[in-house]
């Protein structure tokens, strides 16, 4: 008989997994609660580092899954260890009986209105990276800009947002988008407010040099305050860092660079089953070198951002991991082979 594999997320990290342990030959259920599979993926446009189309790497993903089980709008309603297997009970009604379960719930958007020293949700001109791709993606209009303006470490690197850790996505994110904005309107003056630039990926530092020669600006400081002029523009106050001077700028559209912060519903099923998190929220693997895909329960694994921020090529090289750790813990516990 084939043994149940229950993943639980379908955004990157869960599909890569399942597809592989599909063709493996588990019995794969993945349960998302979200009405549609994909995860953030589903929510971009264009990706870091080379502009292939999220879309597409979506596509290619979800036909890898062929023979996968899915729920989707479903949520895991209660879970708890039953001998060498975990009892999972379904908020649509359905109990699984898995032999391992693989914990792919990602990661939420730091809340931006929590800053309100940027406005969101006040002024209409300040928008999220997340709204942003959404835009790119045709789902809403904005009026031709003079001038937009990206800042970084939104939520992130911050004490008074509780969260002094890196995102590690977002400096890439903003370079893209910013590249993106200047495509779309060449004549805006385009800036990025940023504290230190995180481009330690492969091509990304190209992606910077493209940035800077379409007329980027890079202003190396923290934007202090935003307030709406009489013409409903944004006033921008920052500071220069690098010149010691203040600036102003006046913008027509002001970008944030949300965080990835720790799933509230990922955290609701590690509660049940007292996994350990780590300071910043995220759950903690078994340790830090040796056994990133695993929890500090037996046949319980990990894969993307649900142990920390990570990039799309870092979350689908954790999702094969976890997919191989699972097979080799299956293989012996369960005497298969
Ligand atoms: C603005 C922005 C732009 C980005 N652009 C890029 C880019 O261009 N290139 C790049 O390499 N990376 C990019 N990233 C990073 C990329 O989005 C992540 O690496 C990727 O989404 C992580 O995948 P994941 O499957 O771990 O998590 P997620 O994408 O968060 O998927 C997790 C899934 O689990 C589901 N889930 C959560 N809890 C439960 C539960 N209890 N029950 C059932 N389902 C649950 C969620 O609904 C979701 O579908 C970007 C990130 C941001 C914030
Ligand atoms: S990746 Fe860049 S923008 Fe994001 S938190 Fe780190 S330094 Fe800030």
């Amino acid at each position: 008989m084939k043994n149940n594999i229950l993943i639980i997320g379908g955004g990157p990290a869960g599909l890569e997994a399942s597809g592989i342990l599909v063709k493996m030959g588990y019995n794969v259920i993945l349960v998302e609660k979200e009405k549609q599979l994909g995860g953030h993926l589903a929510k971009w446009d264009t990706l870091f580092p080379d502009g292939l189309k999220a879309e597409d790497l979506l596509k290619a993903m979800i036909k890898k899954t062929g023979g996968v089980k899915y729920f989707t709008d479903t949520q895991v309603q209660s879970v708890n260890i039953l001998n060498k297997s975990y009892n999972v009970i379904l908020s649509n009604g359905i109990t699984v009986l898995a032999d391992a379960v693989l914990l792919a719930t990602g990661f939420d958007l730091f809340k931006a209105e929590k800053k309100e020293e940027y406005g969101y949700g006040v002024y209409e001109g300040v928008i999220t990276n997340a709204d942003l791709e959404q835009y790119f993606k045709g789902n809403f209009s904005i009026k031709k800009p003079k001038a937009v303006g990206f800042v970084h470490c939104v939520g992130s690197r911050d004490e008074k947002a509780c969260n002094p850790a890196c995102s590690k996505v977002c400096c890439a994110t903003a370079v893209k988008q910013a590249c993106h904005i200047k495509e779309k309107f060449p004549q805006a003056d385009v800036f990025c407010f940023y504290m230190d630039l995180r481009m330690f990926g492969r091509h990304y530092e190209d992606l910077y040099l493209k940035a800077q020669k379409m007329g980027i600006r890079f202003i190396r400081g923290r934007v202090s305050e935003v307030a709406e002029t009489s013409e409903g523009r944004l006033l921008v106050k920052a500071e220069d860092t690098l010149s010691s001077k203040p600036i102003k700028v006046t913008l027509d559209t002001l970008v944030l660079m949300a965080g990835m912060r720790p799933s509230e519903s990922g955290y609701q099923v590690g509660h049940q089953l007292n996994l350990s998190v780590e300071e910043d929220g995220f759950f903690s693997t078994k340790d830090t070198m040796l056994s990133l895909q695993k929890s500090n329960l037996e046949g319980l694994f990990f894969a993307g951002a649900a142990t920390g921020p990570k990039t799309l090529p870092d979350t689908l090289h954790e999702a094969r991991s976890a997919a191989m750790e699972i097979d080799n813990y299956i293989t012996e516990t369960f005497n298969k082979r």
